[in-house]
């Protein structure tokens, strides 16, 4: 399932009914796409059907993730799968969580008391990460003249794949640029082993602080989100 949404009817045709096959994407084929890239694994699949269609550049910017060490294995591994895929790949390797955590922290609406929660919840935390990868990548891509834009993300069984898809279309609107959508989650499992053929480094957690607590301590996320496969 794919389209692109290059206007607000076209948008809202796309987001209502988001069925189009493949073949009759409306992408030329020497389309150029900046590829925001959230790791290497969850981006094998989406590249690897792109690639046919369309000039792809990855991107990496992922100011979400944490701890530093953990950041260096992921810009590496997206480096590593940009060299086996032959792609050019763009990667902001400035490692700046702070920032990051603050904007996320102010995001989230205090309680009737005026207190914002010390570990945020995790529907409204992923709606900020997705929003400021994506928005960077909508902007960057603008900017370097591509066609079109998209995100790995849209593979992950993990992530919350409608609100992707429809911050990505949000985007595509303000910035003016297309946003390449597919459901790329049936793809998981040919990633997993692609990517454990590729030796690539497959991170155990999410990528910010609070999905590294609630991985290591058990602690469960808080209420109005889960974990579930196929979250939408
Ligand atoms: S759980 Fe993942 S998507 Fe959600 S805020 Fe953390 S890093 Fe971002």
């Amino acid at each position: 399932m794919c389209s692109l949404f290059p206007d607000n009817a076209a948008r809202a045709a796309s987001v209502d009914t988001a069925v189009v096959e493949r073949k009759t994407v409306e992408v030329k084929t020497e389309g150029r796409i900046l590829v925001h890239m959230c790791c290497g694994p969850c981006s094998i699949y989406p590249i690897k059907a792109m690639l046919p269609r369309m000039a792809v550049w990855g991107y990496f910017h992922n100011p979400n993730i944490h701890p530093y060490a953990e950041f260096r294995k992921r810009v590496e591994a997206a480096k590593t799968l940009a060299g086996y895929l032959s792609i050019d790949i763009i990667c902001d390797e400035e490692y700046r969580p702070l920032p990051f955590i603050r904007a996320l922290k102010s995001s989230i609406p205090p309680d009737a008391s005026g207190t914002r929660p010390r570990h945020p919840p995790k529907d409204a935390r992923c709606a900020f990460c997705y929003r400021t990868r994506l928005e960077e990548t909508a902007r960057a891509a603008k900017e370097m003249g591509f066609d079109c834009f998209s995100t790995s993300m849209l593979y992950s069984r993990y992530q919350y794949h409608k609100m992707i898809k429809e911050i990505g279309v949000d985007l595509a609107e303000r910035y003016g640029i297309l946003f390449y959508y597919e459901d790329f989650r049936d793809g998981w499992q040919e990633g997993i082993d692609r990517s454990k053929e590729m030796g690539l480094y497959r991170q155990r957690y999410c990528g910010c602080i609070y999905s590294r607590i609630e991985r290591y301590s058990g602690k469960k996320p808080n209420k109005g989100n889960s974990l579930q496969k196929k979250a939408d």
